[in-house]
């Protein structure tokens, strides 16, 4: 007996709902592409339970005729593309014409069409099967209604993140449209809570204030540029906005959102060291390419392309935001060394970003403008340098017994240099300790000491702190209000994009407090499985230790000083920051008179 047979249509559509819906976003997108090819001037979407109890969209685009409702859920069913030279050219997001069909084959959908003229029809199939069709009064544009999406393909079902990671999924994908449309209304709501009603701007930056908020859009700098065949537009935030992961990097090309690691990082190396480790730009960033120099033909939900030239691409992106920087950031001038040593002669300019306006700066290279040597802590009390053979004599209480390892002995603070760092030296050398990211690791360790213990202590704000979050930002707070209160910080929501912060753990003292909140709702944003809730923990703990710690270019007393190292001695781990930054440098009495030749 045979036992090949041609698989049936609906078998074929649930196949390829498999690679076109594979969550609630994906369906949004199939549905929003599908309003803005009609034409929509404004476009709503509405979503319960993150869109796996309802996705509806709603459009006043132009429409179906009740001849074609049938159609537009047949497999390769389109009214974009007729003939194989069309692919060459699409202007419209779709074009499989598969999008609808494999929807329908994995959920309920309910179809409302009119196209202004005549009276409309609505169509509901359940699983893809048995349409029934009926004619209802309706306006000009189409709203569809997705519901229990994956009822019927439970595997699929089981296979989707929490709600809120959905939701975040589904929440990151209206936004791309709403910047890639700023014409466009857009409008998202999610049960009872408006996430953003953009009304249509006439550009980029006001659609950025939009989506993004304020903070934000008073850091734009608009990009543009033609490279070869690649022009770019769209903006970056200038580096004193930064934020603890890519989230908000958004690509388009030709119009299309899509995603591209490479991308990025050709976009972060444009800001060279303007930007602080492992801190990224909220960037909006549209290539536009000539059609055979992209293939958006390689994904099925069509969000990754295959550039032609992807390394031609990736330089334009580079030299695009590079040039946007120096435009606006206003260069620095470097006199010539006195002593005429460095390369750059009289007259000559060497290119460097204004480092001034930057949070924590760090110091002014030497013999460049500054000339002195910049110690401006004191130098040690009694008179005598520390030579390596009495520090043990004279431990007293400015030096602590401890365990780090590759130190030897009490710790003696010696001097504070250039505001940053603490000098000190034990049995074996001298120390150089980075002030900041010595307290970063003994702040972590406090608070996951007392998240082990007692619970975070909580510092109750008098007068709460407002900030606004995006709609993107506001969905993670509420997903996990219940792990930010663990740790001690308490957000309400106070009208328009403003939350209050009411709480905040102690530690903190206020120091950064709408930073702090930012971050931790960026490293919060991935989503947390009870799995990964230690590891969140930790991320948090990392976070509200580095906005508590004291900065670089701080002055520090030898009070301070010796407290800091008693209390890093006491850490579990001294040497490494929660990032994994080295905490100190040695350098070992022996190399040391080696050095200068001692022996
Ligand atoms: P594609 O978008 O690739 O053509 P879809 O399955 O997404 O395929 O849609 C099939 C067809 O249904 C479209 O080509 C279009 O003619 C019609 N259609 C779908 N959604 C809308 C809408 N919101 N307004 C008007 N026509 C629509
Ligand atoms: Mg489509």
């Amino acid at each position: 007996m045979g036992t090949i047979h041609i698989l049936d249509s609906l078998v074929i559509d649930r196949i390829a709902a498999g690679e076109v819906v594979e969550r609630p976003a994906s369906v949004i997108k199939e549905l929003v592409e599908n309003s803005l090819d009609a034409g929509a001037t404004r476009i709503l979407v509405q979503l319960e339970d993150a869109g796996l109890s309802l996705i509806e969209v709603v459009d006043d685009g132009h429409g179906m005729e009740a001849g074609d409702v049938e159609l537009a859920f047949a497999q390769h069913a389109t009214s974009k593309v007729q003939t194989v030279e069309d692919l060459d050219v699409i202007d419209t997001m779709g074009f499989r014409g598969e999008a609808l069909a494999s929807i329908a084959s994995v959920s309920r959908v309910e179809l409302t069409t009119g196209t202004g003229d005549g009276p409309g029809v609505r169509l509901r199939i359940d699983g893809g099967v048995n349409p029934v069709l009926e004619q209802v009064a309706w306006p000009r544009g189409t709203t569809l209604r997705v519901s229990d999406l994956f009822f019927n393909t439970p595997a699929r079902r089981k296979n989707l993140k929490k709600p809120a990671t959905e939701l975040r999924h589904a929440t990151q994908t209206v936004l791309d449209y709403a910047l890639c449309r700023p014409d466009v209304y857009i409008g998202l709501g999610h049960g009872k809570r408006t996430l953003l009603a953009a009304p249509p701007v006439a550009a980029l930056p006001e659609r950025v204030h939009q989506v993004f908020g304020a903070q934000v859009a008073t850091h734009w700098l608009p990009i543009e540029g033609r490279f070869g065949s690649t022009t770019i537009s769209g903006g970056v935030t200038t580096p004193e906005h930064q934020r603890p992961n890519r989230n908000d990097i958004r690509w388009f090309v030709n119009g299309r959102p899509v995603f591209d690691y490479r991308l990025a990082h050709a976009l972060v190396s444009a800001y060279e060291s303007l930007l602080d480790r492992r801190r990224f730009p909220v960037s909006v960033i549209f290539l536009e390419l000539p059609v055979q120099d992209v293939d958006v033909n390689v994904h099925p939900r069509k969000a990754e392309v295959r550039f032609a030239h992807p390394s031609a691409v990736y330089r334009a992106v580079r030299s695009a935001v590079r040039e946007s920087l120096a435009r606006h950031l206003p260069p620095v001038r470097i006199e010539p060394r006195v002593d005429g040593g460095t390369a750059a002669g009289a007259g000559a300019r060497i290119f460097q970003f204004d480092r001034s306006s930057r949070p924590s700066a760090s110091p002014p290279p030497m013999g460049a403008d500054a000339p002195e040597l910049p110690v401006d802590g004191w130098i040690v009390s009694e008179g005598t340098p520390a030579a390596h053979a009495d520090v043990d004599s004279d431990v007293g209480t400015a030096a602590v017994e401890g365990h780090i390892s590759g130190t030897a002995g009490a710790i003696r603070p010696l001097a504070q240099y250039a505001n940053t760092y603490i000098i000190a030296a034990d049995r074996s050398g001298l120390l150089v300790i980075d002030q900041h990211v010595a307290h970063e690791r003994v702040l972590y360790e406090q608070v996951l000491a007392q998240i082990e213990g007692r619970g975070v202590e909580v510092q109750q704000l008098l007068v709460p702190e407002t900030i606004e979050l995006s709609a993107a930002e506001a969905t993670v707070v509420e997903a996990q209000s219940e792990l930010l209160e663990s740790m001690g910080f308490t957000l309400e929501p106070f009208g328009g994009g403003s939350w209050a912060v009411r709480s905040a753990p102690a530690i903190l003292a206020n120091r950064d407090l709408a930073d702090t909140v930012r971050a931790l709702i960026g490293s919060l944003a991935q989503g947390v499985g009870p799995e990964a809730l230690d590891e969140a923990r930790h991320d948090m703990a990392a976070s509200i230790a580095c906005h508590a710690a004291v900065r670089a270019n701080h002055p520090l007393t030898r009070e301070e000083m010796v407290r800091l190292i008693a209390d890093l001695q006491r850490c579990e781990s001294p040497t490494r920051c929660p990032h994994g930054r080295p905490i100190l440098v040695r350098v070992d009495h022996a190399d040391l008179e080696r050095r200068l030749q001692r022996h």
